[in-house]
């Protein structure tokens, strides 16, 4: 099976309708850009900075925080990367600021990820700067963890812009293109995308947090972990609604939650009209053996036929559609 799909790593992440499907990889380390190597992903569609700060002792050094990002840039070369910004605190707390982010009830609802960046904005000067110098001469690609709220974007952006200002100011090399992209992983957020699409240049949704939110459901509580279901018509619909949205608006929305590396959910998520997807690298060649073997269009109506009739089992319906067409 290994060695079946190393076969398929340079060729097209393409349905078997004409569909190309992006598969881009999430990561963390600079030892990561390996991995792009190896599964020649389209780029990283998720790069989890607070693993630098995660792993540190100290909080890492803007020189640091540069070096690991332009490493990763370049091993990248061509391909996109997007770096999201810390996503510290919560259950993500780092030892060197325990004093500050204290003992919480709910630390996954708690003052964590862009609260925290927001409320704490030297940390996030630090690593605007570090991503700039680091994306000198180059496209670079931000976005924001936890968003709740629209305004919390906008802040978030002009905090990066104010450091792309002052580099200007001085005549520094600053990236060709900033591209600015918001993580929609709390529910609230699906009700005011008429006010963030206009605002952002993609989306990404991350299905860890959106899930353990839609079913209040603690994604580490392993007594949970199969309690529900990924392809319940509950959060089915409720992504539906969001590509819709994006469609309309013309926005990238790609998921990067650990839903996209799972064949069957993956194959939902297609079917709902999701073309972009990031995932751990080790099922990069997997889900191109899916996707290669898959006929979209009637996939696609029948999800909407499913979703559109009340109570429908689409782990069932789907997996025995997948079965049939030989996916
Ligand atoms: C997510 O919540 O789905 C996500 C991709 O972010 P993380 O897993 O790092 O919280
Ligand atoms: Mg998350």
């Amino acid at each position: 099976r290994q060695a079946g799909y190393a076969k398929l790593r340079d060729l097209p992440a393409e349905t078997k309708d004409g569909k190309r499907i992006a598969l881009l990889m999430n990561a963390g380390l600079q030892g990561d850009a390996d991995a792009l190597r190896l599964t020649n992903a389209d780029g990283i569609g998720l790069f989890r900075t607070e693993f630098q700060f995660l792993v540190a002792a100290t909080l890492p050094r803007r020189e640091r925080q540069t070096a690991l990002y332009k490493a990763v840039l370049d091993a990248a070369g061509d391909k996109p990367v997007i770096f999201r910004t810390v996503d510290i605190g919560g259950d993500k707390a780092v030892p060197y600021m325990r004093e500050e982010t204290g003992e919480e009830e709910n630390p996954a609802m708690g003052w964590r990820a862009l609260r925290l960046a927001l409320d704490r904005d030297g940390l996030m000067k630090v690593q605007a700067r570090a991503l700039l110098d680091a994306g000198a001469g180059r496209t670079l690609n931000v976005m924001f963890p936890m968003i709740s709220e629209p305004w919390e974007f906008d802040a978030a952006k002009a905090l990066i812009e104010e450091q792309r200002a002052w580099l200007v100011k001085r005549g520094r090399p600053l990236p060709t293109v900033i591209n600015y992209g918001a993580m929609l992983e709390v529910p609230a957020l699906a009700d005011a995308l008429d006010v963030l699409l206009p605002k952002v240049d993609f989306l990404s949704i991350g299905t860890n947090d959106l899930t353990q939110f839609l079913f209040a459901a603690d994604r580490a509580n392993p007594r949970l972990a199969d309690r529900y279901d990924w392809l319940s018509p509950s959060v089915l619909r409720f992504l539906r609604r969001i590509v819709r949205a994006c469609e309309a608006e013309d926005v990238p929305v790609t998921i990067c939650g650990e839903m996209g590396g799972r064949p069957l959910e993956a194959l939902a998520l297609l079917a709902l009209g999701i073309e972009r997807l990031s995932i751990t690298p080790a099922a990069v060649l997997p889900i191109k053996a899916m996707v290669r073997s898959t006929t979209l269009e009637p996939l696609r109506a029948a999800m909407t036929g499913w979703l559109d009739a009340p109570g429908s089992d689409v782990r069932a319906l789907l997996s025995a559609a997948a079965d049939e067409a030989g996916v």
